[in-house]
C-alpha cells in the first residue's frame, strides 16, 4: 500500500507526469515524518500529514469540540445583581472589576504573541494548526470580558486602562512584555543556540507563567463568587476560559517537551536555573496581585491562602517541564478547582445552558 511516507511514487497527475520531472523529485519535495521539527524544520511548514505530533492534532481537535461564544451565555441575572446595591459587597465588585481589567490585557497579549510571535517560529504544521485555534480562542475570550463590561455597564475606560493604572497588573504585564517582543521584532530568527534558548524561555514564560500562573488569581476569585450564586453569567464563561487555558496550557508544556527531546543542548543547568527564578519572580508578582484583588478576606478566600496556591501551582508547571519544585510541601488551598476545568458536555456546573456545540445546526442553504 502506498503512504505518504514512500517516496517512490510517481506523480498521479497526467499533467503533472506530462512536466519533465527529475526521478528523485519526490524524495527533495514530499515532506516526510521523519524530517519534520517543531523549530528549525522544512521551510516547507504547509504539510499537515504525514504527522508527527498527534499530540498538537489532537488538541486542536479538543479545542474544537470546546468551542463556545460568549453571547450564548445569559448575563441577566448579572446585570440584576450588580444594580442590587445589596446583592454584592464592595470588594466583591472590585474582584469582577480588577480581574476583567487584567483579563482584558492578558487575552490580546496572549493573541499577539501566537500571532505576530510564535506562529513564525514553530516549523511543525500540525503545532501551527493548533495554533490557529487557540489563536481564536485567545479571541473570544477578549469578546468575553467586552460583552461582561458592557453587560453590567462598567465604566470601559476604566477596566481598558487597569493596565496603565493598576501597578499590580501593570507589573504583570511589564514582566511579560520583554518575552513577547523577542518573538515579535521582525529580525528574530531561531537556528543559533543563543537564539533557540530565546524562543524556549519566551515559550516557557508563556505557558507556564502566563497561561499556567498568570490567570488562576483571577479563576479562583471569580469561580468563587459563582459557587456563591454571585455573577453567574460571568463565572460560566470564566469557567469555559479556564478550560480553554488549561488546553492552551497543556499544548505549551508538550511544545516545551518536544523542543528539548529535540533538541537536548538547549537545556543546560543554567537554563533550568534561569527558568527557576522566572518562576519565583512570577510567583511573587501574582501574590501582589492577589493582595491588590483582595485587601480584606471575602468569599472564604484572603490573600495568603493564594500564596499556597501559587506556590502548589508553580510547583506543578515546573514539574510538567522536568525542573524541580520551588517550594516542596506546597498543598492546594482550593481542591474545587479541579472539578472546574472538567465540565461535563451535557450540562455546566450552572444548569444554564447545554454545552455540546452545535457546529453544523445553524446552516441553511435555502
Ligand atoms: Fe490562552
Amino acid at each position: 500500500m502506498l503512504t505518504f511516507e514512500d517516496d517512490t511514487i510517481s506523480p498521479a497527475i497526467p499533467a503533472i507526469a506530462a512536466v519533465p520531472v527529475p526521478p528523485d523529485a519526490t524524495a527533495t519535495t514530499r515532506v516526510q515524518a521523519v524530517h519534520k521539527r517543531i523549530i528549525n524544520g522544512q521551510t516547507d511548514v504547509n504539510q499537515l500529514v504525514p504527522f508527527k505530533y498527534h499530540w498538537a492534532w489532537d488538541k486542536y481537535l479538543a479545542g474544537c469540540a470546546n468551542h463556545w461564544m460568549p453571547q450564548e451565555i445569559s448575563m441577566a441575572r448579572d446585570i440584576a445583581q450588580w444594580k442590587d446595591r445589596t446583592a454584592m459587597s464592595d470588594d466583591e465588585r472590585l474582584i469582577v472589576k480588577r480581574n476583567l481589567g487584567f483579563f482584558t490585557t492578558a487575552d490580546s497579549l496572549a493573541a499577539n504573541n501566537i500571532v505576530l510571535g510564535t506562529y513564525r517560529h514553530i516549523t511543525a504544521p500540525e503545532c501551527r494548526q493548533y495554533l490557529l485555534r487557540q489563536a481564536f480562542e485567545e479571541a473570544i475570550h477578549t469578546h468575553a470580558y467586552q460583552y461582561i463590561v458592557e453587560s453590567l455597564g462598567l465604566d470601559e475606560a476604566e477596566i481598558f486602562n487597569a493596565y496603565h493604572e493598576i501597578p499590580s497588573i501593570r507589573a504583570k504585564d511589564d514582566f511579560l512584555i520583554p518575552f513577547i517582543a523577542t518573538l515579535t521584532r521582525a529580525e528574530f530568527r531561531t537556528g543559533t543556540p543563543a537564539a533557540d534558548q530565546a524562543l524556549l524561555r519566551a515559550l516557557i514564560v508563556f505557558a507556564c507563567i502566563m497561561e499556567g500562573l498568570f490567570f488562576y488569581v483571577g479563576f479562583v476569585q471569580i469561580l468563587a463568587l459563582g459557587r456563591q450564586n454571585k455573577m453567574p453569567g460571568a463565572a460560566e464563561q470564566y469557567q469555559y476560559i479556564l478550560r480553554d487555558e488549561s488546553l492552551h496550557c497543556n499544548f505549551g508544556m508538550d511544545l516545551i517537551n518536544t523542543i528539548k527531546l529535540e533538541n537536548p543542548a538547549l537545556w543546560t543547568e543554567a537554563f533550568r536555573a534561569e527558568v527557576a527564578e522566572l518562576m519565583a519572580q512570577a510567583v511573587a508578582l501574582e501574590y501582589r496581585y492577589a493582595e491588590d484583588t483582595l485587601p480584606r478576606g471575602v468569599l472564604g478566600l484572603n490573600a495568603p491562602m493564594f500564596k499556597e496556591y501559587l506556590r502548589h501551582i508553580a510547583n506543578r508547571r515546573l514539574q510538567q517541564i522536568g525542573v524541580a519544585p520551588l517550594y516542596p510541601g506546597a498543598v492546594n488551598p482550593f481542591p474545587w478547582m479541579s472539578e472546574m476545568v472538567d465540565l461535563k458536555k451535557e450540562k455546566n456546573f450552572f444548569e444554564t445552558r447545554v454545552t455540546e456545540y452545535q457546529t453544523g445546526g445553524a446552516l441553511r442553504w435555502e
